[in-house]
């Protein structure tokens, strides 16, 4: 268990949390929406856990309603209706500083999870002792209740301190992320109304990892300084039906089939970004050996490390290239009728550099077959790069190395999409990185079953965005 009273009151903090199920539906098409009545009671329980928080800063509604049949909307445009993404705002002690804040983001929506399958319930938010140290067990104990909580936490222990930032601090906790909603992008629209350019944006993203990269045997704080595209790609073929007993030489079925399998023969091209070659440079800095070497010179050796990644396994493959999934397939209506539609989708995820008509092309030309019909849905391109030098990058390694000092901080390309990509369209330094140590197995439970964060981890991920609000 924590000793120090403020460390006991942190986690039973985030376990209050992680007990109000706000579970993220879909805002369209069928199955259940959201709960709203959960969705205020997290919102009315943060002023009872957070006190100091609620008394100083404001505190605003926008965004959707989680529970709305809301249309999807077009990006950027702000949601009606009631809101249910915060968004805070701690006035710095400097006004010329109010148009430049710095921006943590978290969101408390979380993924759906039952009973089923889990050693302690999902949202019971039991501390348990785990492999010899107590952990907080249930949904959203790291995605992303554990950073909204430490988040509040520090925001907290600086009020208590007397601690008032130089810029602004706003506070950007989105309800849903999970659904690829539309809550974080009304915040955007909202800011660029009032002509604020955030100076630093921190979101969920990368972690202090182990093992993730070869050769290394240190830990590393991996910050994801932009993120892939993604785009969702609908394949059509449409035919007259009829019956089955005189099918054509190719049925509408048989057609779709043949183009997914000329995809999957031509995947897109591999090569190593600007991001990960400097991610490679510095984890490789610290490989000895001829490994060490080999990553040390990546400007030389990236056409020998391109087959190393894709020989290791589907992760580094995906850090080399624009990926493709088939998804789901629809075709048919009878067992003994001709099928008068066949249907796939394809989700991408498109590499830095490159674009969303890039990747579509590719996809044409790799099927090469005009009867298969392409629609593109929800595209958005990779998120522009932020930097890993200057002021807003020093402050936040910086910030690191105070908690944990020596190690070893690195830029990344981050695979997932998330809401600080709409943050780039108002601010140059956008940053994604959780401040949790997590084991590979603590991350394999991310949107699975068994999420949980230890305690050591949680506290650490306090005193990160503690420090690094003393440095604004
Ligand atoms: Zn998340």
């Amino acid at each position: 268990m924590p000793d120090a009273p403020a460390d006991a009151r942190a986690v039973d903090r985030l376990r209050a949390l992680v007990r109000i199920p706000t579970i993220a539906r879909p805002t369209s098409g069928p199955g259940p929406r959201a709960d709203r009545d959960t969705f205020e009671r997290f919102i009315a329980t943060l002023p009872e856990l957070y006190p100091r928080v609620h008394a100083t800063l404001t505190r605003e509604r926008l965004g959707t309603d989680p529970a709305a049949n809301a249309a999807p909307l077009s990006p950027l445009a702000p949601g009606p209706g009631p809101g249910y993404t915060l968004l805070y705002r701690w006035p710095g002690s400097d006004p010329t500083g109010a148009r430049t804040p710095t921006v943590l983001m978290a969101h408390y929506d979380v993924v759906a999870a039952t009973d089923d399958g889990w050693r302690h319930p999902p949202f019971a938010a039991e501390l348990v002792d785990h492999e010899g140290e107590p952990v907080v067990w249930g949904r959203g104990a790291i995605d992303d209740k554990g950073a909204l909580a430490a988040i509040l936490e520090a925001v907290e222990r600086l009020l208590d301190a007397g601690v008032t930032p130089r810029h602004d601090v706003l506070l950007l906790f989105g309800h849903d992320e999970e659904v690829a909603g539309t809550g974080a992008r009304a915040v955007v629209a909202a800011l660029r109304e009032r002509g604020i350019r955030p100076s630093l944006v921190v979101d969920e993203g990368g972690a202090i990892v182990e093992g993730v990269f070869p050769g290394l045997h240190e830990p590393a704080a991996m910050v994801g300084v932009t993120e892939k595209g993604i785009t969702t790609l609908r394949l059509r073929v449409d035919q007259h039906g009829g019956h089955a007993a005189s099918p054509p030489p190719l049925a509408a079925t048989e057609r779709l089939a043949l183009a997914l399998v000329r995809l999957n023969r031509r995947p897109a091209r591999s090569r190593l970004d600007a991001t990960t070659r400097t991610m490679i440079r510095t984890l490789g800095g610290r490989v000895r050996g001829p490994l060490g070497a080999v990553f040390r010179h990546v400007g030389l050796t990236a056409p020998l490390l391109v087959r190393v990644f894709r020989r290791r396994g589907a992760e580094t493959t995906a850090l080399l290239r624009t990926t493709r999934a088939v998804t789901e397939l629809r075709a048919g209506h009878a067992a003994n009728a001709l099928p008068e539609s066949a249907e796939a989708t394809v989700n991408i995820r498109i590499a830095p550099g490159e674009s969303v008509a890039q990747a579509v092309g590719d996809v044409r030309a790799a099927i090469g077959d005009d009867a298969v019909t392409l629609t593109v849905l929800e595209p958005s391109e990779p998120s522009p790069i932020s930097p890993a030098h200057g002021p807003a990058w020093d402050d936040l390694t910086a910030a690191i190395d105070d908690v944990a000092p020596g190690l070893l901080v690195s830029p990344y390309v981050m695979m997932q999409a998330s809401d600080a990509r709409f943050l780039t369209a108002i601010s140059d330094h956008v940053y994604r990185f959780t401040p949790f140590r997590l084991s590979a197995e603590e991350r394999a439970c991310l949107h699975a079953r068994d999420e949980r964060i230890r305690v050591r981890s949680f506290l650490e991920g306090v005193r990160v965005y503690e420090a690094l609000l003393r440095r604004r």
